[in-house]
This record gives structure tokens, C-alpha cells and sequence, in this order.
């Protein structure tokens, strides 16, 4: 596996891979890696030749006052566990490789990114946007692989993609969960041992409206009010938001005719987390 740290030596590597014939597959990640993103190195593996992995805590996707000082960082665990999982090549820039010092030119999207985590975190997908177009820049990949886990995410990605017209394939990785049920994330290290068992809670709310949808309950308010009791039970939890929604515009639904997304963000103690689960009826 080569380290690189550079944009030329990264546009480089690519620019021979490419020109060799063989595809490149890509998985943008902040590191702190765990099986969810091994799992969309895999799903690369599978439709591309090449594998690379970058490593950016991004500080534009962060608002002020958010986590981006303590957003846990591991190089060496991060880099062994690459290499295990057959990356081709890490790409792990500086910021100061990423951003100029005056900066001045974003990605913005206008209607997918107004609601859910755009509403609770403005100008978060902004950064996310605008870092992903620059890793697109750099890494020139033939396919991408995001998390389902991350919905929003993926679906502005798969957005700017068609919008902006970047020859990338996008493909979008299952979530991938502890044993308990919990949603593999880098930030569950900050929940304290209580916090983390309350955080079940998401998956159990999920639970809750799968089993009620499996019985033929349709009544989006109904559904709703049955994943907020589960929340009203658990003290730490604090609802950002529960929502149902369509699959491809995001735009809450008011009637289940058609495949939608349970989407959850919610606090447990000082961490915001998030899930969702789809529904087809
Ligand atoms: P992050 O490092 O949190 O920015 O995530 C990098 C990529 O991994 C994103 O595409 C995430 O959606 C994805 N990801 C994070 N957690 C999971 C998970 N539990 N299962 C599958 N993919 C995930």
C-alpha cells in the first residue's frame, strides 16, 4: 500500500492507473476507521481494480463549536487496517495541501441539503460537497463508495454527481451495525458507558415502525408517535429530528405510497447520532 500526501502525487497515481486501464475505486472517509467503512472498501474491491481510501477530517463540514479539535483521530490503527483490507492507496493530505489559505470557492446545493441534517448543521453539506468535488479532483475515481448511513450525504453526493456532471459512478454501501444493533460510527467512542447503551434506542425506535409497518400501519403520525415513545423512555435522548421521508427527494411524506426513509438524529448526552431504515411498501 502507498501512503500519499500530496494532490500531484495523488492526480499522479492516477493519471498512470487510469492510463494502464484499470479502474479506480474510491471511499472518502475521516478515519477513525471501523467495519463500516472496511465494508465499502470491500464493495469497491468488487467493481474496481484499484482501491483508494482517504483519510480528511475535513474542517469545513464542521460549524463552529462542533467537534472538529476532539474528532478522534488514529493514523497508525487507521493505516494497519488498510493494509489489511487490501487498500491500494491511502490518500491522507494535510489540510494545508487541501485549502489554500484564502480559499473562496464552495459547492452548495439548494434542495436536498434545506432539511434534516442542512437544517440542524448549516453549511455542513457545503463543506461535505465542496470536499468531496476537491477529493473527486484529486483521486479522479472511476467509481465512489458512500454509507448508507449517512443518507443525506449520499444522496447530494449522487446529486452534485449528475448536477456537475463528474464521470464517477456512485454506489452506496449498506449500514453496517454492532452486535447490539447499534450503527458502526468514528463519534460512538465519545458515549460514556450508559450513553451507550441508551444509544440502542435509535435502532429500537427503527425496530418499532419496521414491525408496525410489516403490520400494514401506514398513518405516518402514528408511526411517528410510536418511535418518540421509545425516545420519551430514555432521559439522555434528545430528538434532533424523526422523520419520514421520500427516498429520492428527502421531502417528508404525508401518505407511504411509495419507498421512503425513516431518518433519525439524536442526541445521547453530548453526541449527536444518526440511522435510518428504509421502508417499501
Ligand atoms: P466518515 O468517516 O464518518 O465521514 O464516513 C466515511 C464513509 O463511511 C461515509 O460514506 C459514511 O456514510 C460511511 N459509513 C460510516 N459509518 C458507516 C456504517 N456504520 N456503515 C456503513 N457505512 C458507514
Amino acid at each position: 500500500m502507498q501512503v500519499i500526501r500530496t494532490v500531484e502525487a495523488m492526480r499522479a497515481w492516477s493519471l498512470q492507473s487510469k492510463r494502464s486501464g484499470r479502474r479506480v475505486g474510491f471511499v472518502p472517509t475521516m478515519g477513525c476507521l471501523h467495519e463500516g467503512h472496511l465494508s465499502l472498501v470491500q464493495l469497491a474491491r468488487r467493481t474496481a481494480d484499484l482501491v483508494v481510501v482517504s483519510i480528511f477530517v475535513n474542517p469545513t463540514q464542521f460549524l463552529p463549536g462542533e467537534d472538529f479539535e476532539k474528532y478522534p483521530r488514529d493514523p497508525e490503527r487507521d493505516e494497519a487496517l488498510c493494509r489489511g483490507a487490501g487498500v491500494d492507496v491511502l490518500f491522507y493530505p494535510e489540510t494545508g495541501a487541501m485549502y489554500a489559505g484564502d480559499h473562496s470557492v464552495f459547492v452548495d446545493e439548494q434542495r436536498l441539503s434545506s432539511g434534516l441534517c442542512g437544517a440542524s448543521r448549516p453549511g455542513h453539506f457545503r463543506g461535505v460537497l465542496t470536499v468531496v468535488a476537491k477529493l473527486f479532483n484529486c483521486v479522479q475515481p472511476d467509481v465512489a463508495v458512500f454509507g448508507q448511513k449517512d443518507v443525506q450525504q449520499a444522496r447530494l453526493i449522487s446529486r452534485m454527481v449528475r448536477d456537475l456532471d463528474f464521470p464517477v459512478e456512485m454506489v452506496v454501501g449498506p449500514i453496517v451495525r454492532e452486535p447490539d444493533g447499534l450503527a458502526m460510527s468514528s463519534r460512538n467512542q465519545y458515549l460514556a458507558p450508559a450513553e451507550r447503551q441508551d444509544a440502542l434506542c435509535l435502532r429500537r425506535a427503527l425496530d418499532r415502525v419496521e414491525d408496525l409497518f410489516a403490520g400494514g400501519e401506514r398513518e405516518v403520525e402514528r408511526l411517528l408517535a410510536a418511535m418518540m415513545e421509545v425516545f420519551r423512555a430514555i432521559p439522555s435522548a434528545r430528538v434532533d429530528y424523526a422523520e419520514i421521508v421520500d427516498d429520492v427527494t428527502l421531502e417528508p411524506l404525508q401518505k407511504l405510497d411509495r419507498r421512503c426513509l425513516v431518518v433519525l438524529a439524536v442526541w445521547v448526552g453530548k453526541t449527536r447520532l444518526l440511522d435510518n431504515t428504509l421502508l417499501t411498501p
